[in-house]
């Protein structure tokens, strides 16, 4: 009866660094995830052993047999998450507890091993300390971190991995939107579907990602910047692109004559990703009690329906590498709906709550508010 070693046993034991220093961020020609920080953290785990020593070092190659699951299997989950410099120089995580539960998700969904989310944090905090100087200082700027986990059995037979590799990159990016917002335009996508009852949309595997690549070249191809991602016969909208999808409208079912402004955005219903700015939306949304806030399914007979009624105020996408990414046209069953942006403002295409949400978080991102317990660390 083997005990495994948990990833908290095999911190206290010896985590090791021998980390390489090359230079340092510089705020310009940030081209995202295409520049690595000189270091990465790296832990193995056996499933006869449990986890082995985190080790920071230099960022580098991995060596893994071609036999590999990764490889055939697609044992893969990963996290996107961001390190913020405040005005004074401190290094700031947004709610980074909410990355390692969904990590933990993700790897349990492809029966990869657990870990404790605290301690995972507590390691990624340490990769911070040596690789300080490539969090690049200034708002909109940040370093990027990636937590991937692997499984990396050498066999070619289907089953749970009896090894894994957590590893976790960085990357110094620059302001999604550097001079004003770009709105995007969509296509709906109703051929392909992104995710399914009972699939893994909810998780962050690898798996969910290169099947959308080709219906998004589609959407290039035709002018779309991103698909609009419907599930089911009613053409319910899920996702865009690799964002969680907000309407902001005037109901249909406000208080008795009169209509109400709504913020909606599909529930959790397993084929949504549970993103981190989703939620934090949602959060200071209710917070502001301005309008009403809810989660739930809506489609895109509903969409026609407000547009041709007037009905739509904003619509925006959201995820950790844009914040909001704001929407102005959707191309869908050979029409276009036009979604309002702020017509007052001339330097940026985007409508007046789109901004508010993205200065709120931007605010609470780089400490200059405090936000809400535990969001920014
Ligand atoms: N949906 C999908 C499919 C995503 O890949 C992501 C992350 N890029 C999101 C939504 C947004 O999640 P988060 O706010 O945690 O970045």
């Amino acid at each position: 009866m083997f005990v495994q070693r948990t990833l908290r046993q095999a911190v206290k034991a010896h985590a090791t660094v021998t980390s390489a220093s090359h230079y340092s961020a510089k705020n310009t020609e940030l081209v995202f995830g295409k520049t690595f920080s000189d270091n990465m953290l790296t832990v193995e785990w056996e499933a006869d052993k449990g986890w082995g020593t985190p080790q920071i070092r230099e960022y580098g190659k991995l060596h893994l047999d071609p036999s590999a699951v990764v490889f055939h299997y697609s044992f893969e989950c990963f996290e996107g998450m961001k390190a913020y410099k405040d005005k004074d120089g401190k290094t700031r995580l947004f709610r980074p507890d909410m990355n390692m539960k969904r990590f933990n998700n993700s790897a349990s969904r492809i029966a990869l091993p657990r870990f404790e989310d605290e301690e995972l944090a507590k390691l990624i905090g340490e990769f911070l300390k040596v690789d300080d100087r490539w969090i690049p200082k200034g708002r909109g700027y940040s370093l990027y971190l990636r937590p991937t986990m692997i499984g990396t059995q050498e066999s070619l037979g289907v089953g749970a991995s009896n090894k894994a590799l957590i590893f976790v990159i960085a990357s110094p990016v620059g302001p999604y939107f550097p001079s004003g917002f770009n709105a995007v335009s969509l296509l709906a996508t109703s051929d392909k579907v992104r995710a399914w009852p009972g699939g893994t949309g909810d998780a962050k595997v690898g798996g969910n990602y290169a099947p959308c690549i080709k219906p998004q070249l589609d959407a290039n191809k035709e002018g779309y910047q991103q698909n609009l991602w419907l599930f089911g016969p009613d053409h319910q909208v899920t996702e865009v692109g690799t964002m969680n999808c907000f309407v902001y409208w005037k109901n249909e079912k406000g208080g008795k004559y009169l209509l109400q402004n709504e913020l909606v955005t599909p529930n959790l219903d397993g084929s949504i990703l549970p993103g981190v700015t989703r939620d934090s939306i949602l959060a200071l949304a209710r917070q502001w009690g301005d309008f009403k806030v809810s989660e739930r399914k809506f489609t895109m007979s509903d969409l026609v329906k407000a547009d041709k009624e007037g009905r739509i105020i904003e619509m925006f996408g959201a995820g950790t590498a844009c914040i909001v990414c704001p929407i102005k046209k959707i191309h869908y069953d050979g029409i276009d709906i036009h979604i309002p942006l702020d017509p007052s403002d001339k330097t940026s295409q985007a409508g007046k709550l789109t901004k508010r949400i993205n200065d709120a978080i931007m605010d609470i991102q780089y400490g200059d508010v405090e936000g809400p317990k535990g969001w920014s660390v």
